[in-house]
Order: C-alpha cells, then sequence, then structure tokens
C-alpha cells in the first residue's frame, strides 16, 4: 500500500523562498533535533555542522536554505515563527558566532565553518540531500535527510525502512478511495458519482474528524489570502542583491484608482465591484499571482501549492473562481483546495513535484495543473472534465525548465506563477468547451510524459543555476 498523502500535505504553511530549499531544510533541521533530543540529549551536543550537497549547495544561499537550518536548530516553527524576526536571529547567530539549540542550549556557531556549501558533491538518493554531524565529547553522530520537493522530507533511515519493507505488512491506514493514477481516481468517480473534491474528503475524513477538516481547509485559504492582501500592499524591493523591485503594490494601487478601503473585506469588495472586463481580471489574476510570489521572495508567511516556488499560481486562480466567477462559499473554497490536491498527489506519484528533479515543469506546470482541474469542477462539476483541464495544462508546461538567475527565487519564477494562473483558466476552458471522451492525451500519459521528459533533462536546467536565464543574466551568486 502507498503511502496517504493528504491534502495538507500538498498545501503546507511555510516560510518562503523555497519548499525544497527552504522549508524542507527547515524540517530536516527540526527533525534531527528530535534525534538528539531522544537519543543524545540536548546537553551532550558540542557542535553541529550542516553540509549542503548538490543542488542544496548550488542556490541554497539564494533560497535561504542557510537560514532554515539555523530557524530549525533552535527549534522555529515555520508554521508560527514571526517572519518579521528572521533576519534580526540570523544576524545575531553570524555576529555572536553562537547558536542556541532549540532555544536553549548555546553552542559555538561560526557560520562560515559550521555550514558548508559542497557543491562539487552530492548523494545518491537525491539532489537535495543535507547531513548534519552531531559530534559530543565522546562520538560523532551523522543525521543525512533529502529534501523531496514540495517540503517532503526523508532521512536515510525512511529510505532504509522503505526498501525493508517492500514484503512487509504496511501500517498505512486504508483509505476508502485509494488512487495512485488517473484511472483509479477515474474509477471511484464513475463507481460512485462523487466528484474528485469529495473523494479527497472522505479520505481525509479517515484521519481527520468533518469540522476539524473544514476548520483546516479554511485556514489554509485564508493565509493564501492574507499573502495576496499583504504583498498587495508591501512596497520596495526584494532582497537578495538582483534589485526586483516589487509590482504588486503599484498594480494594486492602479487597478483600484485610488479608491479608499479599510480592510480585506472591502478591499475585496472594491476589487468585485470593477466590473468583468477581460484586461482588468487579467490584471487582477496577475496581481495576485505576483502578491504571493513577492512575499515568498521576502522570506514571508506563504502555503506550498504544491511547492513555494508556485506558491501564487493556486490562490491567484482561487481568488478569480470567488471574485470574478461568483465561487463565494465555504464549500466552494473548501472543494476547490480538495480537487487541485487530489492533481498534486497525481503528478507526485507518477513523477515529481521536485524542480530539483524536473525543472519548472514540476512547480509550475503541476500547479498551474492543479488549479486548472479545480476551476473546472468549479464551474462544470465533471470530473472527466477536470482531468481534462489537468491534463492540458500540463502539456502545455511540459520541458520547463529551472534557472533561477542568482539563484534566487524571483526571476522567473515571480511572473511565471502569473503565467500558470493565466494557463490554467485557458485550460479549464477549453476543457469546458471540449468533450473529454475524445480527448486524445489522457491526463496518466502526460504526468508519464513530464517524468520521461525530468529524467531527460540536462542537470543544469534543474534547480541549479548553471543553465538557461541564470547563466544569461551577470549577476554573481546574491548574498541572504
Ligand atoms: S524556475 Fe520554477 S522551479 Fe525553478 S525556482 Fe523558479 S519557480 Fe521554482
Amino acid at each position: 500500500m502507498e503511502k496517504f498523502i493528504s491534502v495538507f500535505d500538498m498545501f503546507k504553511i511555510a516560510v518562503g523562498p523555497s519548499s525544497s530549499h527552504t522549508l524542507g531544510p527547515w524540517v530536516a533541521a527540526r527533525r534531527c533535533l528530535d534525534k538528539i533530543q531522544q537519543s543524545i540529549g540536548l546537553e551532550n551536543v558540542l557542535s553541529v555542522k550542516v553540509l549542503l550537497y548538490g543542488s542544496l549547495a548550488k542556490t541554497g544561499k539564494g533560497h535561504g536554505t542557510d537560514m532554515a537550518v539555523m530557524m530549525g536548530l533552535m527549534g522555529e516553527d515555520p508554521i508560527t515563527t514571526d517572519t518579521q524576526l528572521i533576519m534580526s536571529k540570523i544576524n545575531a547567530i553570524k555576529m555572536n558566532h553562537s547558536l542556541l539549540l532549540n532555544g536553549v542550549h548555546a553552542l559555538l556557531f561560526i557560520y562560515e565553518d559550521h555550514i558548508q556549501f559542497l557543491k562539487d558533491q552530492s548523494l545518491p538518493h537525491h539532489p537535495n540531500a543535507l547531513s548534519f554531524i552531531v559530534q559530543t565529547e565522546l562520538e560523532a553522530f551523522t543525521f543525512t535527510y533529502y529534501s523531496i520537493g514540495g517540503g517532503f522530507i526523508e532521512s536515510e533511515m525512511d529510505i532504509a525502512t522503505k526498501l525493508n519493507q517492500k514484503n512487509a505488512v504496511s501500517e498505512e491506514k486504508e483509505m476508502p478511495f485509494n488512487f495512485i493514477t488517473t484511472n483509479d481516481l477515474l474509477h471511484w468517480c464513475m463507481k460512485t458519482g462523487m466528484s474528485i473534491s469529495d473523494i479527497i474528503r472522505e479520505n481525509e475524513k479517515t484521519i481527520l474528524e468533518e469540522t476539524l477538516l473544514n476548520k483546516e481547509l479554511d485556514h489554509i485559504w485564508q493565509t493564501m489570502l492574507d499573502c495576496i492582501y499583504k504583498g498587495c500592499h508591501t512596497e520596495g524591493t526584494l532582497p537578495g542583491g538582483l534589485q526586483v523591485r516589487r509590482r504588486a503594490f503599484e498594480l494594486n494601487k492602479k487597478l483600484l484608482k485610488d479608491q479608499h478601503y479599510t480592510d480585506q473585506k472591502s478591499w475585496l469588495d472594491l476589487i468585485q465591484k470593477g466590473g468583468t472586463d477581460f484586461k482588468y481580471i487579467l490584471d487582477w489574476v496577475s496581481c495576485f499571482a505576483l502578491a504571493v510570489n513577492e512575499e515568498n521572495a521576502s522570506f514571508g508567511r506563504v502555503v506550498t501549492a504544491p511547492t513555494n516556488g508556485a506558491a501564487g499560481v493556486i490562490p491567484s486562480v482561487l481568488l478569480y473562481t470567488i471574485l470574478f466567477c461568483n465561487k463565494n462559499t465555504p464549500s466552494a473554497i473548501r472543494n476547490f483546495l480538495c480537487t487541485a490536491s487530489a492533481i498534486g498527489i497525481l503528478f507526485k506519484n507518477g513523477a515529481t513535484i521536485s524542480a530539483a528533479m524536473g525543472g519548472c515543469q514540476a512547480e509550475i506546470g503541476v500547479s498551474s495543473a492543479m488549479a486548472a482541474a479545480a476551476l473546472t469542477e468549479a464551474l462544470g462539476d465533471n470530473q472527466k472534465q477536470s482531468l481534462m483541464a489537468a491534463e492540458i495544462a500540463m502539456e502545455h508546461h511540459l520541458g520547463l525548465t529551472c534557472d533561477p538567475v542568482g539563484g534566487l527565487v524571483q526571476i522567473p519564477c515571480i511572473e511565471r506563477n502569473t503565467m500558470g494562473a493565466i494557463k490554467a483558466i485557458t485550460a479549464a476552458q477549453l476543457a469546458l468547451q471540449s468533450k473529454p471522451d475524445f480527448a486524445l492525451v489522457s491526463l496518466d500519459k502526460v504526468i508519464h510524459t513530464m517524468w520521461n521528459t525530468a529524467q531527460d533533462m540536462n542537470v543544469k536546467y534543474k534547480e541549479t543555476a548553471d543553465g538557461g536565464l541564470a547563466i544569461q543574466i551577470p549577476i554573481a551568486l546574491a548574498e541572504c
């Protein structure tokens, strides 16, 4: 039995700018902290050294990997930490050469020595690998983790256990509607008449009582909306040294023509009152996506969807659905998230959601496919059309490379979210105007093709900043 992937694995509250390079290493540092507490004892630790390999070493500085591991080792939680204080905490460690392990045990920590970017080395299991070497008076312990995309983490131990469990009885809980492929998912939809979102809800209800499930989904959406709102109301230049100017602030002002509003609710009302002109809607869809990814690039709070780099696509399309398609009910919003997560799960099962494995098709391509299916369900209520929309969205992202300039999640990443959102809307419209039974390419086929393309893709285009735009723009890797 495959491990159950939850809607809350796809949508995780995180700190920018990257799920694989920031959230994953942050979670890994906290896992290492747990290990220390369980088997070594905080008080016995003399030092902790962090080794970053492969893609984490190459683009880790621009993606905040160093910051993330320090925050994790201090015991900070990415869901609750005050993002405004992150930089001052990191600067304090660098200046004082001291890190408080789990917030209580002071260690000598010299940034240049205790975090090593091993750009020429990689570990075999995955390009995003990191090791923590924990030194006590008697011995050194090494804990190695892999950040496998979307904030998911695997330890060496997890991998060994998986291998050993090949023939063992799985401890995973049986879901009412297990699915690996699109065919499996469609089978359940056809057999039960349930929508894709219903299938996901029923699976989730085996681990979370319905009221709590709704509460958590509402919390995810509110975090996305807060992020859009904050991004639309913050001006200035993004950190990292590229001098990228924030654009959502100006665009928001321009679109609202300086009309007065006092809070999120009155802001949304004003946007909706602005009409349905094509260019007006197009500008807002872009503005929402820019806002999220500018927040993401500023170490702000975002929701992985399914990754940080692609965090703007789904909130943007969902807000479009609410404001311009009149789908503003809690259940419509929850269903949107559930359907989107189903598509993300299919891609995680059949291909990858890691740019270090598959380039940007695995991030923006997947998020666009997720948004397309969810929008189609909201507007059409036909499961085959939703799956067709996801297929169309990914079909036109195939081969998309990951080449972030300066190793930062800014160029092309921020604008690319606007493209992912617009393509999702177009894919949904195309599917809604088509007959899915006549489609020649299935979603399973396109997932398979994406995975083949990922394997054929040169490593230069997989989040290494060694190719593409990253080497056309003559800017040295920026310091965070
Ligand atoms: S280019 Fe795409 S995959 Fe790469 S960091 Fe940017 S958004 Fe993520």
